[in-house]
């Protein structure tokens, strides 16, 4: 069985070389769902961008389906799975599970446990919001 520690230990790739800057060293992959697949890789330096510009893009498709309108899904860039081990991607979710009203206590529980967990196999230093989460086994103010 795939576990998320699995799947963290694999966006870190020590030898894979960024696809927006050519340096050694990715943290993010974006795997385009044609066939056959196409994946992109990034350094921690890029991902922000890149993350920005792909989301933009993927809501670009989704609008397109919602309207269903055909000309402009052909326009829209290919569906695309977005991984990382960026807490920039954890932090974006969990904000917006916050924003969307409270959060179950025990799912809350469960994602300090998991964040913990992941803490060691993450890119950079965990941020403040994050920390806190975990120290307050998912409970808010
Ligand atoms: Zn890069």
């Amino acid at each position: 069985m795939t576990t998320s520690l699995d799947l963290l230990r694999t966006l870190h790739d020590n030898s894979a070389a960024c696809d927006g800057c050519g340096r050694l060293g990715t943290i993010a992959r974006a795997t385009r769902l044609t066939d056959p697949r196409s994946v992109a890789r990034y350094c921690s330096v890029c991902w922000p961008g890149e993350r920005r510009r792909r989301l933009l893009h993927l809501d670009e498709r989704r609008a397109a389906i919602v309207a269903g309108d055909p000309d402009r899904l052909a326009a829209a860039q290919v569906e695309e799975h977005l991984e990382s081990c960026s807490w920039l991607d954890v932090q974006d979710f969990l904000s917006q599970a916050l924003s969307n009203g409270p959060i179950d206590p025990g799912v809350a529980a469960e994602w300090a446990r998991a964040y913990a967990e992941w803490a060691p196999l993450m890119d950079g230093p965990i941020p403040e919001m994050i920390q806190r989460f975990i120290e307050r086994g998912g409970l808010l103010d």
